[in-house]
């Protein structure tokens, strides 16, 4: 193969830097790395290498120019291993994660370089931003250290960057692997003739005709749960679902021991007192302040729901239980069952009347497919996103559906960042995982789901600063949700809904009495909702505050029990061996930023409602001040110009029924 061949070693010919997925094979990819490697730290040795005196344009501004080749492989790279991770791609993360965590290093841990950025002088507040976050980025990966720490940080990131793949590569086979099958069509029971179609074509794709197949979701709570009702197979789909990721157990206890070493070597009490010092929270002791305070109200909400469906179940609850009672609970108080929602949630109809047209409503963007572009699977949809003006903005790239290749739960990714130094536009994909049929119909969850997506997807879109590393969603991991979550706002809003939530055969509008008491249910299962996440919460805490030594499974009961919300029926949104958000996915010591964030956006809800909800000055407030800026001041600085004052809580504590 001649270089040339290589599409990763040139700029992609593509509008907007599209990368060039048609013309990407996996052979491609080890090269790219290869070279990008090389390329980047050749151009390290020229920033250090410079005769010339430090300064902001030689040093950061070339910092923040180097590495292009290793960041088009990696993007591209990593957005496969997410949504559609073939054999040949899991081959190649395993060889290439710890090479790239020593890459990192051998960047960060270049004392050379590290002089040379403390040498330079800003020359106003972005370029001192700028700066302080690199001395930041620098001191925090152990550029201050003993070269003796530094070896022994190399080697610890190395088995991290190993054992973080390996924990991903396992879940999404043991998923696949324990997906339930049935050979009864007695025991589906409960599910409507569609479903029981799709559960028999998904046995077929998976070479068990004849047969159907219940395949598993993310969280512990599976969405089939609510419908069955063979009590024997819920528990045998519940069980599957929480005996998850076995093979994980050893790992997970490794993972906990060598972050809590890494932050030990840092100067941190443990990996939570490190995560948060680069947060908006600052200090561990302010989110176990905060969780401390939402706990108790959260379980006994959840123990007063459990009574309610105890009443009508007429035995004790188990969690294979809960979904199935609550299901009937929301039927006789509010008359509305998921199954009659569906038809008014169709797919394409929600991404383009209702996602589209919020933002169309709010911030003037426009959406026009582009069939000429192409994703990295068939699914994929490339839409073109317009100013009001008619200006381009950048590209919007839609996978919404699940694969047996795709992990699971929903993401954004960035595929090209904005940046006027770089004189790039955002190009962003939304990964979704819902089933596909004909039409493919959604439950409201999901279409939730899609608003949220797409607020990170607007984040990225409008970002509008100078310098890569501030980038769209290029802020405190405990700030990323906070546009996201204020998305799904326009989800329930009256003209949105009514806009998208049309009947896929009669094109009739939902009726209001539908809506309303739709909107009504929203507000049932809160406790038990909020106690399942706040229990994920905790057990991530525990592993990166307490984890010493010893048995995952037993840490983690134990865990739970210390915090209060060891309940029976009410399972944490992630068991350990499966919760790859914290083991996997960079939110470690972070899934409290969910709760964290929401403060921020049950608080701006408010700010919409106060200034009339969906208008275009409500919109370009929120694009200018807080969109646009991505990481480029600090976010809670960004908020407070927004709202006019700091975050108030109850918003929050309303919404979710803790007051
Ligand atoms: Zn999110």
């Amino acid at each position: 193969m001649t270089p040339d061949a290589n599409p990763f070693l040139s700029p992609s010919p593509l509008p907007y830097l599209l990368p060039p997925f048609q013309e990407i094979e996996e052979e491609h990819y080890a090269p790219a790395f290869e070279q990008g490697m090389a390329e980047h730290l050749a151009e390290i040795e020229e920033i250090t290498g410079n005769p010339e005196p430090p300064t902001f344009e030689n040093t950061i501004e070339a910092l923040e120019r180097s590495g292009d080749l290793l960041d088009r492989v990696s993007t591209v790279f990593f957005n496969q291993v997410s949504s559609d991770a073939t054999p040949g791609v899991q081959e190649i993360q395993k060889d290439v994660t710890p090479r790239l965590a020593a890459h990192a290093d051998a960047v960060h841990l270049d004392a050379k370089l590290f002089a040379r950025i403390q040498a330079v002088e800003a020359a106003d507040d972005e370029q001192r931003w700028l700066l302080d976050r690199y001395l930041t980025d620098f001191t925090r990966a152990g550029a201050v250290l003993g070269q003796e720490d530094q070896q022994r940080l190399k080697r610890i990131n190395e088995r991290l960057s190993t054992l973080a793949t390996t924990f991903q590569q396992n879940l999404l086979a043991d998923t696949n692997a324990r997906a339930v099958i049935v050979d009864d069509v007695s025991e589906l029971d409960g599910l409507s003739a569609d479903a029981v179609q799709g559960l028999r074509e998904t046995a077929k794709e998976r070479g068990l005709d004849g047969r159907y197949l219940v395949t598993l979701v993310l969280p512990t709570s599976q969405p089939s749960l609510t419908e069955l009702t063979d009590r024997a197979l819920r528990q045998r789909i519940h069980e599957a679902s929480t005996g998850r990721g076995a093979a994980n157990a050893e790992l997970i206890t490794e993972i906990a021991a060598l972050r809590q070493e890494r932050a030990t070597l840092l100067g941190y009490r443990n990996h939570a007192e490190y995560v948060l010092a680069d947060q908006t929270a600052k200090t561990a002791q302010a989110v176990t302040d905060m969780l401390d305070r939402l706990v108790p109200p959260a379980v006994s909400n959840a123990r007063k729901e459990q009574s309610d469906l105890e009443e009508i179940a007429g035995h004790a609850v188990q969690p294979w239980d809960w979904q199935f009672y609550a299901e009937k609970v929301r039927k006789a108080r509010y008359d509305i069952d998921s199954a009659r929602m569906r038809p008014y949630f169709e797919l394409n109809t929600v991404l383009e009347k209702g996602v589209f047209h919020a933002a169309t409503r709010l911030y003037g963007i426009t959406f026009t497919e582009r069939t000429d572009l192409h994703g990295y699977h068939p699914d994929v949809r490339v839409f073109e996103v317009f100013n009001e003006d008619g200006t381009p903005l950048g590209l919007f790239l839609g996978d919404f559906h699940s694969r047996a290749s795709k992990r699971g739960g929903a993401w954004m990714n960035s595929l090209v960042k904005q940046s006027s130094l770089l004189g790039t536009g955002p190009v962003v994909v939304n990964n979704l995982n819902i089933v596909k049929g004909e039409p493919t119909l959604m439950t409201f969850d999901e279409v939730n789901t899609m608003f949220h997506e797409f607020g990170h997807a607007l984040h990225a879109l409008f970002s509008d600063v100078r310098f890569p590393r501030f980038s769209g969603t290029a802020v405190p991991r405990d700030f990323v949700e906070y546009p996201s979550q204020v998305n799904e706002m326009w989800a329930t809003d009256p003209e949105i809904l009514a806009n998208y939530a049309k009947h896929y055969e009669t094109g009739e509008p939902m009726p209001q009495e539908l809506v309303d008491r739709m909107l009504e249910a929203q507000k049932f299962n809160q406790g038990f909702a909020t106690v399942e996440y706040l229990a994920a919460t905790l057990l991530d805490w525990a592993w990166h505050t307490d984890y010493a030594d010893g048995d995952a499974e037993r840490f983690e009961a134990e865990a739970l029990k210390r915090a209060g919300v060891d309940l029976a029926a009410v399972p944490p949104r992630y068991r350990s061996t499966y919760f790859a958000h914290i083991w996997a996915s960079g939110y470690s010591a972070g899934y409290y930023s969910y709760i964290w964030s929401e403060v921020l956006d049950a608080d701006t809800v408010e700010w919409f409602k106060e200034n009339g909800g969906l208008r275009r000055e409500n919109g370009d407030t929120f694009r200018r001040e807080l969109l646009s800026k991505g990481g480029s001041v600090d976010a809670l600085t960004a908020f407070r110009n927004f709202r006019g004052r700091d975050p108030e809580i109850t918003p929050l504590l309303t919404r979710r029924g803790l007051l």
